[in-house]
């Protein structure tokens, strides 16, 4: 008798075929690089988050190899237990100077961090005021937490404040939460109007600063660098698996809200913490932040003539104000064609549909790194020029 309890989901796939919407993962064969070979094919890579090329880095590589050789592959424990090596701490240590923070925790990845922050932070009498657009693990985070939830349209700053007036008279505590720059569009949160707010009202103001980590503030600091803003947001997120090229999430904060999460976090206490490797790595990565600024000179550089050129060729680009350029088409299916045919001319510029970004709202996503030659843009831009003009989304 063949098994008939998981059919729908056999039927939920057929759906997704039958839209256009099913995706095949598509396999890396190369080192992360800006010109890689995926599924058998060379292309121009403009989808990964590999800003500043540090996944090959030889000073991170070198760095993982020695650590693996010192202290094996795996730290065989969670933090709380047996976990913790003297490299994770060393990390943390790293991590809180290089923020201008108290102290810093580390988490297996950005997801975790937010997700085991928000959740631990917050409870049920609580309220949660958070950006509609802000990250899954955000939002995962917040429903975990079983406090209630109140979404402002993105980067509106009248709305938020109309929502924390509502709320004022509630005795209990308030979490105003933003991603730094937004994953899917690469805008910048308006940070220095929240953080008033935040602080008018009496909320915690914490920013998930995934995508403005080794790109945004001085060496990669973050948007509360980029916007003056240090001592005045209380907890920080940041990843290790975009920018700084290995993996990873931490949390800057006051000594007490660091202590409180090594006690509370959930994927702290439960989830087995990074192979020396990972830590080593890290910590080697802060080092280039701060040795080698012409990386991050050179991610912008690159950011202005990508997304100058895309404007002029008549893509729409939304929002963006950062190294994530979108080019927005609206319909999903077409998004999906438009990435297709450039990936099979030799760009690949992966396209993003619902639930990921709001219906009629599709688009391909286009990353520069630092390491990009100006060369590889400019064919790349040619490329998306005649799909562009084939696909009718340009003139
Ligand atoms: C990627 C991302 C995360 C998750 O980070 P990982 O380290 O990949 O888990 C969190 N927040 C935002 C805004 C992101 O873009």
């Amino acid at each position: 008798m063949p098994k008939t309890e998981l059919q729908y989901l056999a039927d939920e796939l057929q759906k997704l075929r039958d839209e256009k919407l099913y995706q095949n993962l598509r396999i890396l064969e190369t080192e992360q690089l800006p010109l890689a070979r995926f599924d058998g094919q060379e292309v121009i890579n403009l989808s990964s988050n590999n800003y500043l090329g540090l996944t090959t880095h030889p000073k991170l590589r070198k760095r993982a190899l020695e650590a693996t050789e010192k202290w094996g592959v795996g730290s065989g424990s969670v933090r709380t237990i047996a976990g913790t090596m003297s490299i994770h701490m060393a990390l943390e240590e790293k991590i809180a100077r290089f923020k201008h923070a108290e102290a810093s925790v580390v988490f297996q990845s950005g997801f975790t961090a937010n997700a085991g922050t928000v959740s631990a932070l917050l409870g049920r009498e609580d309220v949660i005021i958070s950006d509609e657009l802000n990250h899954a693990s955000i939002i995962d985070g917040c429903r975990l937490s079983r406090a209630e939830i109140r979404r402002f349209p993105h980067k509106d700053v009248e709305a938020c404040e109309k929502i924390l007036g509502e709320i004022a008279g509630r005795k209990c505590h308030k979490l105003l939460i933003t991603d730094g720059v937004f994953s899917m569009d690469g805008d910048i949160a308006p940070l220095p109007q929240l953080v008033e707010l935040a602080e008018k009202y009496g909320c915690i103001m914490m920013i998930d600063d995934a995508h403005a980590s080794g790109v945004l503030g001085r060496n990669g600091r973050g948007t509360v660098d980029h916007f003056h803003l240090h001592g005045r947001v209380d907890i920080q997120v940041g990843t290790l698996s975009k920018a700084i090229g290995a993996l990873g999430g931490y949390v800057c904060s006051t000594r007490d809200a660091i202590d409180f999460l090594c006690h509370r976090a959930r994927p702290f206490l439960f989830s087995t913490s990074h192979p020396p490797a990972v830590a080593a790595t890290c910590l080697a990565a802060f080092e280039v932040l701060e040795d080698e600024p012409q990386l991050i000179e050179r991610l912008w550089a690159n950011t202005r003539f990508l997304k100058d050129e895309l404007k002029k060729l008549g893509f729409n680009t939304g929002m963006s104000e950062t190294p994530i350029t979108p080019i927005i088409v609206g319909d999903a299916a077409l998004a999906h064609e438009f990435s297709r045919q450039l990936f099979a001319a030799g760009v690949f510029a992966q396209s993003i549909g619902f639930p990921t970004v709001p219906q009629g709202k599709a688009r391909i996503r286009t990353i520069v790194t630092a390491t990009h030659t100006q060369e590889e843009l400019t064919r790349a831009l040619g490329t998306l020029a005649e799909v562009g003009k084939k696909l009718r989304i340009i003139e």
